[in-house]
């Protein structure tokens, strides 16, 4: 079978010479006599790999020594929990805001962390009322100057909506999920606190999660957090406290790799700004496309768009699908259609996808 265009929001496309790379050097690391999952993660080769993938985003976000760069376990989902865990003591209140259901789920961790200590997780905005169709503009955000931190979501993955700047919060440290967005363009780092972000979009295979944080984040804990959710105990041990995914670590590094070829995080975006325009131009062209996110939140990741009925959005994913466009239906709470395209997602599948949503157009219109 041909590889399909892969327009899946997550586990998501991967550079095919990542991907050839990596089935060349599985079975023997070169010069190593064994594979990556076979070798001890204290082993040389493998610190180098590590420490290889942490100095490669560094490089690609220009972080700066007061930053550090962890490689962890448990996907962007343990980082709702983890981030209150660290950063919201008792008697302290953080802000979130709301832009999907990705953002009231880490909101929903951040409740519990704030009940049991006796801290508060507060809502400085949500477009809920408008179906996330948009992010807050400053002038809506409530912030209160004294928060621990302002929690955002910088790319919204199921409704496709993407923060185009860096909310002013009067100094109080940034926190996003940056999941589905990390590493597609370049991002004002000294503005956050800390980043975080599942591997599985941009950055190489599902299990390992990206956290960036920033030093004065750092604090002493109250002794029932687990020791493995101490965000200080993995840093000082450069990520290998535990033993981490190292296989995935060695691809995040290839495909950090294969990002600087592409000239870095400007590179990149200036493909990405074009890869969605092509879509957002095709639903704009007629009134038959009706795109989901308001044009000043569009994203250049995930590209929603609804049909004139649901039968003709399930229709246009099977067929899709049968022409090799693969991943386009919504998200089964949000429906409609959503077109992912992730760093790796190639150009010529955007223009495929816009050539067939002229002929659906043309013979179902
Ligand atoms: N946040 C965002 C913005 C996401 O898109 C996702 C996954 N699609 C998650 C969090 C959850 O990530 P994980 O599955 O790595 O826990």
């Amino acid at each position: 079978m041909p590889r399909l265009f892969n327009f899946s929001a997550g586990p998501a496309a991967m550079p095919l010479s990542v991907l050839e790379q990596v089935q060349q050097e599985l079975v023997e690391l070169p010069g190593q006599g064994m594979s990556v999952m076979e070798m001890s993660h204290r082993s040389k080769r493998f610190e180098e790999i590590n420490a290889s993938a942490e100095a490669r985003i560094r490089g690609l976000l220009g972080l700066g020594d007061e930053f550090d760069v962890l490689f962890l376990q448990g996907g962007a989902s343990l980082q709702f929990s983890t981030v209150p865990l660290n950063c919201l003591q008792a008697g302290e209140s953080a802000d979130y805001v709301l832009t999907d259901e990705w953002s009231t789920k880490a909101l929903k961790e951040a409740d519990r962390v704030a009940d049991d200590r006796g801290a508060c997780a507060r809502v400085a905005a949500t477009t809920k009322d408008e179906n996330f169709a948009r992010v807050p503009r400053q002038d809506e955000l409530d912030l209160d100057p004294k928060a621990q931190y302002v929690h955002i979501t910088g790319n919204n993955t199921l409704f496709g909506t993407e923060y185009f700047y860096e909310p002013d919060t009067g100094g109080v440290p940034l926190v996003s999920d940056a999941s589905s967005h990390i590493l597609s363009r370049p991002l004002t780092v000294n503005k956050y606190g800390l980043i975080y972000a599942g591997a599985q979009k941009n950055l190489g295979p599902a299990g390992v999660t990206l956290v960036i944080v920033r030093e004065d984040m750092l604090r002493a804990l109250p002794p029932a957090v687990p020791t493995m959710l101490d965000y200080k105990i993995h840093a000082k041990a450069k990520s290998l406290y535990n033993t981490p995914n190292s296989f995935g670590i060695w691809v995040l590094d290839l495909v950090c790799e294969w990002l600087e070829a592409q000239g870095g995080l400007a590179g990149i975006q200036t493909k990405n700004i074009e890869k969605s325009a092509l879509l957002y131009d095709a639903i704009d062209a007629t009134g038959f496309y009706r795109g989901h996110a308001g044009t000043e939140s569009r994203s250049r990741m995930n590209v929603t768009f609804r049909l004139p009925s649901e039968e003709l959005e399930e229709k246009f994913a099977a067929e899709a699908t049968a022409a090799g466009l693969d991943g386009l239906k919504g998200h089964r709470d949000v429906g409609g259609l959503r077109a992912s395209l992730y760093n790796a997602f190639p150009r010529e599948g955007a223009v495929a996808l816009t050539e067939f949503m002229a002929e659906f157009e043309r013979t179902n219109g």
